[in-house]
């Protein structure tokens, strides 16, 4: 009898999804393709799923069911951002205009700074104006 690679043939039949079916891991090399219906010689695409070692022992322990793994190979894989993402939108304007406050406090400081610097020089030494003629008011 002819050995078919039914590893290749579920990583190409299922290669938009090439992760573990049941938990999402996605190392290629240690992901394993489990037979649903326990018979190694069905290698119809249809019975191989895509699995990690973990969740293919689950699965020959019938910890987790045949059908359940089935559902889970076949879901649309659409990521919904807006359920991950929740109120993001929201924090990120926060945090914008908490930085924004931030950053303008910093440059009035600055400012205050200067203008105390300039006063100091002034009222220091008047040759400081001859060297920064720009500064005069
Ligand atoms: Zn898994």
């Amino acid at each position: 009898m002819k050995r078919i690679n039914y590893r290749k043939l579920a990583f190409e039949r299922y290669r938009d999804r090439l992760f573990c079916a049941h938990c999402g891991f996605g190392i290629l090399e240690v992901l394993e393709i489990a037979h649903l219906d326990g018979h190694r010689q069905n290698n119809d695409v249809a019975n191989l799923v895509i699995l990690c070692p973990t969740c293919h022992k689950m699965l020959d322990l019938d910890l987790i069911s045949t059908e359940m793994i089935t559902l889970m190979r076949d879901r649309p894989k659409i990521v919904r951002w807006s359920k991950r993402m929740k109120d993001a939108g929201k924090k990120a304007a926060l945090s914008r205009k908490k930085r924004q406050a931030a950053r303008r406090r910093k440059r009035r400081l600055a400012a205050l700074k200067a203008a105390a610097t300039r006063k100091r020089r002034l009222s220091a030494s008047p040759v400081g104006l001859l060297q920064n003629p720009g500064e005069q008011r």
